[in-house]
């Protein structure tokens, strides 16, 4: 396959490179990533300033290109500047820290494989939980494995696959979930702190994610020790509303 590999952790991460690496020879695999750490960026994309994109050479020799934009901006430049012709998928991750329930709002991950759906290509997101990212070559296997599916399935056009892994060897993981995106959502908290002129400064968030219950959930999924695999919608609107709303009496002039 074709593939874009890209993420929102910045062209240096490992993550990126356990994909790369997992993916191995058999697939053509052209990297185009932030050249700088841009998680929780979302799906923002560069309008009021120039972008600058440099060939670099990193992870012992791999050629990559690093832009000073969002993960969006990179699949929408590797898309329609970098490549010569149309990938079979855009790849985003390996993300440190799980995108789950409310997290896939703010994931530059997620965002960056929305984007490749928004440009007609398919989309996958591999995150995995936690911040210490022990088994990437776990993760990396699993994900190649999932591609190679995709590639003999197809996705339907407009969904994007978001991949969620337990940071666990391959015997301590319960299985693989088909989930749905879930109501989790970290632990809001903004931790106080003061500066050296003592003036207070605060840190928003904490790495605790609180998962809701709902068994099918993908926060549910990765609790119970299973890989979670959610197909998402760009399109997010709420067809039940949509049908009842027809109903409401709503004029232009109020
Ligand atoms: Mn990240």
């Amino acid at each position: 396959m074709r593939i874009l590999l890209t993420n929102d952790d910045g062209v240096h991460a490992p993550g990126l490179w356990a994909l790369h690496a997992a993916l191995g020879d058999g697939h053509e695999v052209a990297v185009v990533a932030p050249d700088r750490e841009r998680s929780a960026i979302g799906h923002a994309i560069t309008l009021t300033r120039p972008l600058r994109a440099v060939p670099v050479t990193v992870n012992g020799g791999r050629q990559a290109v690093a832009v000073d934009g969002t993960p969006a901006d990179c699949v929408k430049f590797g898309l329609f500047e970098v490549l010569d012709r149309r990938p079979d998928l855009v790849l985003a991750g390996i993300n440190p820290g799980a995108n789950v329930g409310v997290n896939i709002n703010y994931s530059g991950t997620v965002a960056a494989a929305r984007e490749a759906v928004l440009c007609g290509v398919p989309g996958m997101a591999v995150s995995i939980q936690g911040p210490d990212c022990r088994h990437l070559e776990t993760a990396a296997r699993f994900a190649r494995g999932l591609v190679e599916e995709v590639a003999r399935r197809g996705l339907p056009a407009g969904v994007l696959l978001n991949v969620n892994l337990p940071d666990l060897p391959p015997e301590r993981i319960a299985g693989v979930r088909i989930s749905r995106q879930g109501a989790g959502r970290l632990a809001d908290c903004f931790e106080r702190r003061t500066d050296p002129r003592r003036r207070d400064y605060f840190w928003q968030g904490a790495d605790t994610q609180r998962f809701d219950d709902a068994d099918e959930s993908d926060g549910a999924a990765l609790a119970r020790r299973f890989i979670s695999v959610t197909p998402l919608r760009c399109d997010l609107t709420d067809a039940a509303l949509y049908e009842r709303m027809q109903a409401w009496a709503l004029t232009a002039d109020g």
